[in-house]
């Protein structure tokens, strides 16, 4: 079984990193148009809304729009992410014909970029209490995000550490742990339910397309180090059944641990490709590309994450 171990990592690592799946080259801007240039409003297809159980509902993402988490209490609602601006009439019809008529008291932004936050300021006009992290706010008022729509809106609430909201008797709990896939993320958590919202921290499900490249968004204070802390933080601090990455489907803590794996691996083999300190950026971005890991060329996983990850690693 030893012997095996490795060889199905790899499998699995390869599958995620889309070796030998063209499809993920042909397509990945689908999942990653969040870091692209290009962040024109796009087709989407109709919004759905899943019950997870008596109070949680998903709205599923589609394409680049985030998944969305709705929480329904009899004092009002609370959302985990909110899709695009321009998803915002058909984000609000879905909940208002599947879920709940109840009124949106809370949005929680699982980190900056426009594809989880876009909408915020849409709500902000509803007069919704938006939440993020300090640098969540931050790097939507530094205009981090290259594309992002003009005239997007932080959140106008703001925490270090972990804050708790407390609404019709049900508890939530948001965390900012520090760097990962930005340096915004949180994880918002459901005791209740034994559900976790993770935001990009993992990409679940779905891995032959785009979106489960680890974007390590260093411009933006991303780290990959900070990143496999973060998910080790989660697995030990958090008792839960369910998860929601920012997009793809639900999955297990197995899947937190796989993506886990997924980032350790890259860590590995760059950190072993510029061990004998003779490489170079662009070495690096040669190897990323048509190296085992098979980063995508040009990507903007690339621009975001290739510099960092380059002075992150290099001895
Ligand atoms: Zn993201």
């Amino acid at each position: 079984m030893k012997r095996q171990r490795p060889a199905l990592l790899a499998i699995l690592a390869a599958a995620a990193l889309g070796l030998g799946a063209p499809a993920a080259r042909a397509q990945p801007l689908d999942q990653m148009s969040v870091l692209a240039t290009d962040l024109k409003p796009q087709p989407y297809p109709p919004f759905t809304a899943v019950k997870l159980s008596d109070d949680l509902w998903q709205i599923p993402g589609s394409g680049s729009n985030s998944n969305v988490m709705v929480l329904v209490t009899d004092e009002g609602l609370i959302l985990v992410d909110v899709k695009y601006d321009y998803q915002y009439d058909d984000l609000i019809k879905v909940i208002r014909e599947k879920v709940s008529t109840k009124p949106i008291k809370f949005v929680i932004d699982t980190h900056y970029h426009a594809d989880h936050s876009g909408a915020n300021v849409r709500f902000l006009k509803d007069g919704v209490q938006v939440i993020s992290s300090i640098p969540g706010r931050e790097d939507i008022l530094a205009k981090k995000q290259p594309g992002a729509p003009v005239g997007m809106a932080p959140a106008n609430v703001t925490f270090t550490g972990e804050m708790r909201l407390y609404l019709g008797g049900k508890e939530v709990r948001i965390r900012h742990y520090g760097p990962g896939h930005t340096n915004s993320d949180v994880v918002v958590y459901f005791p209740q339910d034994r559900v976790i919202c993770v935001g990009d921290l993992a990409h679940i499900g779905d891995l032959e397309r785009g979106g489960q490249y680890p974007l390590i968004d260093y411009i933006a204070g991303g780290s990959i180090g900070g990143w496999i802390e973060r998910l080790n933080s989660i697995l030990a601090d958090y008792k839960f059944d369910r998860v929601m990455s920012g997009h793809g489907t639900l999955g297990t803590p197995a899947d937190i641990v796989a993506y886990r794996d997924i980032l350790e691996r890259v860590r590995t083999d760059v950190r072993a490709f510029l061990a004998d300190g003779t490489k170079t950026q662009a070495d690096l971005r040669t190897h990323l590309n048509k190296g085992p890991l098979h980063w995508p060329d040009p990507g903007f996983a690339m621009v975001r994450g290739l510099h960092g990850l380059y002075a992150d690693l290099k001895p």
